[in-house]
């Protein structure tokens, strides 16, 4: 028997960044753990197809699933809350939509009619936002951008209809809001919050709750005046301050009762919650035992977004290690022969960063020479393993002009294009991407931080390691440790004569989950963790 689905809409209103990424995964998390099958979509009302072709500085980090898709970074979230694999189907934008409708305009399936935004366009993302119908109790659906913005307006307009079509007891709308406190006249104020859900109603959507982010604790009387004036039960109007950390929501949410008042509302029958492994790994994060600094050397490191699923890994693992993880941001561009001992020498680890382009390379390349020669634990991420294999090839293999192909074209290409990616003109969706198997060596350090032969691990990039230099730079003691199960790609190198020195063509980032992390973060922090104890 296919189950009723329920659904519950998240917007935002006032400003962006509110996070309503982390409540979506949140209360994704809460009705988790009182047991539901629990999905959540995200709809991004931009006409990109997806972001992969945008600026990091522009978009953050982008977010890749098994399957391929290159997503929003809210896609994280809610695979390290839910501790569940998204999909291609988690997420549309608007770009999508309009491709996929005008693509079977010019098929001829709409003959005779005219292409309208409504119901052409609406009813592609009705359709969409029910590509689970049936398969989860709950679907959550987070609706990107803020209220009131042109592009947001059909996929406001489909959820409305879908509201109506699935009855009033199937579907539930949570409204993120924000509540500012103005120092000069001492006080919280509701009117942003009044005009969010007055626009909001205008498109025909009553709120159910409120989320009202605010820096300060809203008292009864201002949550009576929210209540008020913006239509919504005075117990509906929840509270969201601000967070020591982001793993804190959930709970915060819980104490204000939230997920019993959507259980309620949405007739899910009230079972038990379970906290306590989440609490727990909530506390690990809080009241750390040990305190370690790693450098991450990226470019985009003025847009920490950029680095999003990164930074957390590092709290997973750290978790894990009983360890807070201090990151020290460090513009690769910034690091030269000459700096490198004074802006590494204290860290007990570095992460070298994913990337895309020339600028900061030299930079990273310096950086990995000096950790390699100091024994300072090292990781590298894609392009980050590709630097290492390029300093590697010319300060210990004695290839003096190695490079990487994306830079440099040349006899003495490490790193080159792969055959698949030759002529390719596409930029978009078209890089070695999604989930590909990996074989591990026993006995090198990966496998010790994995524990098994057979790893899955997510890709997005067009270079590799060149296959034409591999055993010259094995014999100079570089180890491939991970490898395609055909063995022609190379997807892990490390050093066995250092402390821990490892270098992956994929991104473990993308894999780290709550509670448990990631592996080789895991090793990766407990070897820096080493190193600081030492000092
Ligand atoms: N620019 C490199 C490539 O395309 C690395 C990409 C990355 O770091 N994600 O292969």
């Amino acid at each position: 028997m296919p189950k009723t689905s329920k659904y519950i809409f998240i917007t935002g209103g006032v400003l962006s960044s509110l996070g309503k990424g982390i409540a979506s995964a949140s209360i994704g998390l809460l009705l988790k753990q009182r047991g539901f099958a629990v999905t959540i979509l995200k709809f991004d009302p931009y006409i990109n197809v997806d972001p992969g072709t945008m600026n990091p500085f522009q978009h953050g980090e982008v977010y890749v699933t098994d399957d391929g898709a290159e997503t929003d970074l809210d896609l994280g979230h809610y695979e390290r809350y839910l501790d569940e694999s998204m999909s291609r189907k988690n997420t549309a934008t608007a770009g999508q939509v309009y491709y996929d409708v005008i693509t079977r305009e010019r098929r001829g399936e709409y003959l005779g009619k005219t292409v309208q935004v409504i119901p052409h366009i609406t009813d592609e993302i009705k359709a969409r936002m029910q590509a689970f119908h049936g398969v989860y109790d709950v679907v959550i659906i987070e609706i990107g951008g803020t209220v009131g913005d042109i592009e947001s307006l059909p996929f406001l307009e489909a959820s409305r209809q879908l509201g109506l079509e699935l009855g009033k007891n199937n579907v539930l709308n949570v409204h993120l809001t924000y509540v500012p406190f103005i120092r000069s006249a001492g006080e919280l104020k509701t009117k942003p919050s009044q005009h969010s859900v007055k626009t909001l109603m205008e498109h025909g959507i009553m709120p159910d709750i409120l989320l009202c982010r605010a820096e300060q604790k809203i008292d009864k009387d201002i949550r009576q005046k929210i209540a008020l004036f913006c239509n919504v039960e005075e117990r509906s109007v929840i509270e969201a301050l601000d967070a020591e950390s982001i793993y804190e929501v959930p709970m915060m949410f819980a104490r204000r009762g939230l997920d019993d008042i959507v259980c309620e509302k949405l007739g899910l029958k009230r079972s038990q919650i379970d906290l306590e492994t989440w609490a727990r790994f909530v506390h690990r994060i809080k009241s750390p035992k040990y305190h370690i600094t790693i450098g991450l050397v990226g470019k985009y490191v003025r847009y920490k977004d950029s680095y999003k699923s990164i930074t957390e890994a590092f709290i997973h693992a750290g978790a894990v290690n009983n360890t807070k993880v201090v990151v020290r941001w460090i513009d690769s561009e910034a690091i030269t022969q000459e700096t490198a001992a004074e802006q590494l020498a204290d860290l007990h680890g570095i992460l070298v960063a994913p990337g895309f382009g020339s600028r900061g390379v030299e930079g990273k390349i310096n950086a990995i020479q000096y950790v390699r020669e100091n024994g300072i634990p090292f990781f590298g991420i894609c392009l980050g393993m590709q630097c290492a294999v390029i300093e590697f090839a010319r300060n210990v293999a004695g290839i003096a002009e190695a490079n990487s192909s994306e830079f440099k074209k040349g006899k003495f290409n490490v790193i080159d294009l792969m055959h698949d990616q030759q002529g390719v003109v596409d930029k978009g969706g078209t890089m070695r991407l999604g989930a590909y198997p990996c074989s591990l060596e026993a006995g090198s350090k990966a496998f010790a931080a994995y524990k098994y032969e057979h790893i899955s691990e997510r890709h997005r990039h067009r270079y590799e390691f060149n296959n034409d230099f591999r055993e010259l730079l094995e014999s100079h003691g570089l180890k491939c440790s991970g490898v395609s199960p055909d063995g022609h790609l190379v997807e892990i190198i490390e050093l066995a004569k250092h402390p821990w020195f490892v270098g992956v063509q994929f991104h473990p980032e993308l894999k780290s989950r709550a509670v448990t992390g990631h592996p080789l973060f895991t090793a990766f922090v407990k070897a820096s963790l080493k190193r600081a104890l030492k000092e």
